[in-house]
């Protein structure tokens, strides 16, 4: 079997949901999805060189290669957004020909049901941003024409009155658990009244409480058996998310996420070991090596790969497994559509560690729809059940996907 062909397309959603789509001179072909990145589809088209007349069947050692390939430019960051779509759709097409869905081909399945816990960003509905997390008004919803793009912190101060209170907090928590989620994620690095400075990664006290006045709205809300837990975006010092975290420990939260910058693991393990509030960290790092230290010195209680970004199915597989050698608990980070939602699923169903897996559409109108080969609804009570299809079991439904396609990209053209 060889690969004959790579193509791409671009759905806008409430991030840019980038698909790759690989054929085979067998006719067999896969689907992956990548993590949202400016000039990603000409990243994707540019490692197909690397990959025709290859047989899709040698998925590690094709990912060796592109790695290899994109050495000199970097193959980390962006581009493994663009190796980890690429390894999904090998995977795919390795199931298929197979007749045998992926999980089982990672050592078969720990579960039948996957956890997912529903993303409530700060209390508002759907916010869509670009890649680079500039706000912006999808094309399918007709932008006004003096409309224009500008960033995602501008427009949450704007909406600060509405959306970032603890009564938006409540009712958005009240919403996603009458839907069947058990488990809740808020920000709370969101525009704060009491804010000072925005760019000292210090809190002042009136921002601490407006804070914990937001976690306690969401818990209240939604009593002690409906797991929480917060984001922090990478915001903040030791010293001062220790004092929310602290405040923090009557609620139980199922965990604190990025609460200081990403590349002092040694800042991290002192938030970890001086609260009792479970920390989280990983969604932005890519390949088992970034993983390494933060596990190895425990610096984190739970850790978030993104299946779209880390490197793939297989590359989380093996995180997942260095964090059960610490008896570290797995939630994947995950902001896509059914077709990556559903490839993390798979490695959801493979591995003990699993916690939960993230679901970060609930008000995108189209999520659900964009999927055909899988029976629908496709989350039910929170969870989401992995069939016995062959490859990831779910395909894109092209008429839909041209419907929210991004203007200006190709759509699954040569
Ligand atoms: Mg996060």
């Amino acid at each position: 079997m060889k690969i004959t062909n790579l193509q791409t397309a671009v759905v806008e959603a409430n991030f840019d949901w980038t698909y790759v789509r690989i054929e085979t001179d067998a006719g067999v072909r896969g689907l992956g999805e990548c993590f949202f990145a400016p000039g990603l589809p000409a990243i994707l088209r540019e490692l197909s060189r690397v990959l025709l007349k290859e047989d899709p069947r040698n998925i590690d050692l094709l990912v060796r290669k592109m790695q290899r390939a994109a050495s000199g430019a970097g193959s980390t960051g962006i581009v493994a957004n663009a190796i980890s779509g690429i390894e999904t759709a090998l995977w795919d097409i390795l199931g298929k020909s197979l007749e045998t869905p992926i999980y089982r081909l990672l050592g078969g399945k720990y579960r039948d049901a996957i956890r997912l816990y529903a993303d409530c960003h700060g209390g508002e509905g759907l916010e869509s941003l670009d890649p680079l997390l500039m706000s912006r008004t999808p094309a399918w919803s007709r932008p006004a024409p003096d409309a224009q793009s500008r960033s995602l912190w501008d427009t949450r101060r704007e909406s600060l009155e509405r959306d970032c209170t603890p009564e938006a907090y409540a009712e958005r928590a009240q919403q996603l658990a009458a839907r069947g989620f058990t488990a809740l994620k808020f920000d709370v690095d969101v525009p704060n009244p009491y804010t000072r400075d925005d760019h000292n990664r210090c809190l002042t006290n009136g921002e601490i409480d407006h804070m914990v006045s937001l976690v306690r709205a969401a818990r209240e809300a939604v009593g002690p058996n409906i797991d929480i837990a917060v984001d922090c975006h990478w915001r903040y010092n030791v010293t001062d998310i220790l004092k929310f975290a602290w405040r923090c420990e009557e609620f139980n939260l199922l965990w604190l996420e990025d609460p200081v910058p990403p590349e002092n693991v040694s800042a991290l393990r002192e938030v970890a070991l001086r609260t009792r509030t479970p920390i989280c960290s990983g969604e932005n790092l890519c390949y088992r090596a970034a993983f390494r230290e933060l596990l190895e010195t425990r610096a984190v209680a739970i850790v978030s790969p993104d299946v779209q970004k880390a490197g793939g199915i297989l590359e989380t597989r093996r995180i997942a497994d260095m964090a059960d050698l610490q008896y570290t608990a797995v939630a994947p980070h995950n902001i896509s559509s059914p077709i990556g939602t559903i490839a993390s699923a798979h490695l959801c169903a493979a591995i003990p560690n699993f916690l939960a897996l993230e679901f970060h559409a609930y008000d995108v109108p189209f999520w659900e729809e964009l999927a055909s080969g899988i029976s629908k609804p496709i989350i039910q009570g929170g969870h989401i059940h992995l069939g016995d299809a062959p490859g990831l079991g779910v395909e894109l439904n092209e008429e839909i996907a041209w419907r929210y396609r991004k203007p200006g990209e190709t759509f699954f053209e040569s």
